[in-house]
């Protein structure tokens, strides 16, 4: 393959950003950023460990990766507006599979604007898909984890699990005879709407924090009690999952573990609780209240309760029964 003919197919022709002021075609980007502040984020895939080639067609790898980086740029409170691509190609990748990534990410790119301006393409043994995004957030309006108050209301968009479902579908680990549950279970996996514009639409509280569910609500809570020092305590029947989950043996574990759902965990201030759920309203994202915040018991941790009994949830998901230190 002819990297310089390779590069010259994947160039945009036209850009939409207006701060851009060179793309692709020289030594390095340049885009001006005037009063806002820049968010950047860069994610990976390695195949065979993120993605396999079997379950996974190229759209969908050069999709899904850029749906996490944005969705990472969704959890800060940022607008998308560029991101560049560093690639790994094995000799038997063909150049038209690699289009096809292209066309994934340009698909998504597309409906937020986002140009395309730079990369590196080198070859390697594994395909490997690097990229890295930069977005625009108000000045001192980016949402930290570590924004978390005591008597905050803890709050999940969308609806968990649905990813590590569709995954399980298609690797036939489980099945669903419900040919409507099982597309959108699948098409939950296979192409994610990252939630910026209602991370947008939150712009005007003075402050929350969000986090994006890639690795599982278990994980992000832990991260934000961790980052915030305080305890998190979510009620399990409050967790958002789709009518047709609980069909499912091991839903619970994906609820609370499946990862790459892209949703949003936030904590507000209760007061600020009704203009989250305007901004479900007027973005079209579901929105409910999981649980609360309050000041650390002993340790940052999350507490997770059923029935009236508590049990601790940590990082990895895993809940401890007995012991609710
Ligand atoms: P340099 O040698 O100066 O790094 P390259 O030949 O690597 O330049 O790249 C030329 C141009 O193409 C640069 O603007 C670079 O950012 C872009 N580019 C290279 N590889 C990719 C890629 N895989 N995806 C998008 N842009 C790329
Ligand atoms: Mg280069």
């Amino acid at each position: 393959m002819d990297e310089f003919s390779f590069i010259n197919s994947i160039k945009p022709s036209t850009y939409s950003q207006s701060s851009l002021l060179k793309g692709i075609g020289d030594d390095a980007a340049v885009f001006r950023a005037d009063y806002r502040d820049v968010v950047t984020a860069v994610d990976t895939m390695v195949e065979d460990v993120h993605f396999s080639k079997a379950t996974t067609e190229p759209y969908h790898i050069g999709y899904r990766c850029l749906a996490a980086n944005i969705s990472d740029l969704a959890a800060m409170g940022a607008t998308p507006a560029y991101y560049m691509v560093s690639l790994v190609i094995p000799d038997r990748w063909s150049e038209e599979a690699l289009q096809h990534i292209y066309n994934g990410m340009n698909q998504l790119a597309k409906s937020y604007r986002m140009d395309l301006i730079g990369g590196d393409t080198v070859s390697g043994e594994q395909l490997m898909l690097s990229i890295t995004v930069f977005g625009y957030v108000t000045p001192g309006k980016s949402r930290m984890r570590s924004h978390a108050r005591p008597g905050d209301v803890l709050f999940a968009t969308g609806t968990l699990g649905d990813s590590r479902a569709g995954l399980a579908l298609m690797l036939e680990e489980a099945s669903i005879s419900d040919r409507v549950a099982y597309d959108f279970f699948v098409r939950r996996h296979q192409l994610p709407e990252p939630r910026v514009a209602f991370a947008e639409e939150l712009n005007g509280l003075d402050r929350l924090a969000l986090n994006d569910i890639s690795d599982g609500i278990a994980s992000e809570a832990n991260e934000i009690a961790e980052a915030s020092q305080l305890s998190l305590h979510i009620d399990i029947e409050q967790l958002p999952v789709h009518p047709s989950m609980k069909q499912f043996n091991h839903y619970l574990d994906w609820v609370l573990n499946g990862g790459e759902d892209f949703e949003l965990l936030g904590a507000v201030a209760e007061q600020d609780w009704p203009s989250v759920v305007k901004a479900a309203e007027i973005t079209g994202v579901d929105v409910t209240k999981v649980g609360h915040v309050t000041e650390r018991m002993k340790e940052a941790q999350v507490f997770l309760y059923e029935k009236g009994t508590r049990k601790r949830l940590d990082k990895s998901g895993y809940t401890h029964l007995k012991s609710d230190r």
